[in-house]
């Protein structure tokens, strides 16, 4: 039986920063401890698009990383914009959450429109954000994660966060408590540190959305004994990764 899943890595030459490929690495672990066979895919500008994408994970990047893929991802913004329309599961951090909005306009006044996935718009400031942080969300419990950016992006009217922050100058934009947004299956946050390592429920939700689009059904019985060891223990690793990143001060 078929247990392939294929998996998209975004732009991962320039946009990945503090840590985000782990987010790759988290998706293809758990895919194999659930007895499927990821495959990974890297697609930077230029290249050829695979014939089947499953589920899209893209990181951050400095402005100037922004700037470097713009073009490119201009050409990929109807099929992004269509696969995200189908409910293909994607995880967007920090610069191409942005993005995936409605623009950026950076702290130098550049404007990097997006391609309207998210109904969002972010513009640059002086000041970064940057630190741990542990936001609430209901679907997922306590996401915990690392942000560091200088956009501020509000979400439009009726746009689902993807959490909500207690803290003042946290989050989206420091203002309104709101962290990340959601629509359909796609999620765009600033967490980095990488995320997925530290939020089984993401992977899973990602993991499971992906398993069932293509398959039907996500069934636990392709996991032999052994790999539902190794997933229990992977889990245990990540909740005392989640209690000590919680616990850290900015
Ligand atoms: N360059 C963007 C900003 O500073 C995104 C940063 C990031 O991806 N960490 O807001």
């Amino acid at each position: 039986m078929n247990t392939t899943i294929d998996i998209m890595s975004l732009y991962p030459k320039d946009m990945n920063i503090y840590g985000d490929s782990g987010n790759v690495l988290t998706i293809r672990r758990r895919l194999e401890l659930y007895g499927y066979e990821p495959v990974v895919h890297q697609y930077n500008q230029g290249d050829e698009w695979p014939e089947h994408v499953d589920l899209i994970l893209g990181g951050g990047g400095q402005d100037t990383g922004q700037k470097k893929i713009i073009n490119d991802f201009y050409m990929r913004a109807d099929l992004l914009r269509k696969l995200a329309a189908d409910g293909v599961p994607m995880l967007m951090i920090c610069g191409l959450y942005q993005l995936f909005g409605e623009y950026f306009e950076t702290v130098d006044g550049t404007r990097l429109d997006g391609i309207g996935v998210i109904g969002a718009y972010t513009v640059g400031q002086d000041v970064r954000m940057i630190g741990n942080l542990v936001e609430h969300s209901e679907q997922f419990g306590d996401v915990i994660g690392y942000e560091n950016h200088s956009g501020q992006t509000f979400l439009r009217d009726g746009v689902q966060p993807l959490g909500t922050v207690d803290a003042e100058g946290r989050g989206n934009n420091g203002k309104d408590h709101t962290e990340g947004a959601r629509v359909n299956n796609v999620i765009g946050t600033y967490m980095h540190g990488s995320l997925l390592p530290k939020n089984p429920a993401i992977s899973d939700f990602l993991i499971t959305t992906a398993v069932s689009r293509r398959y039907g059904s996500f069934e636990k019985t392709h996991q032999t004994a052994e790999q539902a060891a190794e997933l229990a223990r992977l889990d245990e690793v990540a909740a005392n990764a989640r209690k000590a990143a919680a616990a850290r001060p900015r």
